[in-house]
């Protein structure tokens, strides 16, 4: 993945949720998942590092990087 797609993915999804360690974005427009291709359902990037999720789900990740960011694409189950 790529610091170009990254940043057009991030202006796609909407931001629902910002806290002191993750912002949490919600794949609104049906983008598809770049690791797997899959489309996924929400787009978590890590501020801190290391950082815990707490989900909440079972849920299927994908996992890449940019800018130094973790970024966390969930699918659900
Ligand atoms: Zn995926």
């Amino acid at each position: 993945m790529d610091d170009v797609d990254f940043d057009e993915l991030v202006a796609s999804v909407t931001l629902r949720e910002e806290n002191q360690a993750i912002k949490s974005y919600q794949n609104t427009v049906a983008i598809s998942c770049p690791a797997c291709g899959s489309q996924f359902d929400d787009l978590i990037v890590c501020k801190e590092n290391p950082t815990s999720l707490n989900l909440s789900k079972q849920l299927d990740l994908c996992v890449g990087s940019a800018d130094d960011q973790a970024v966390i694409f969930t699918h659900k189950k």
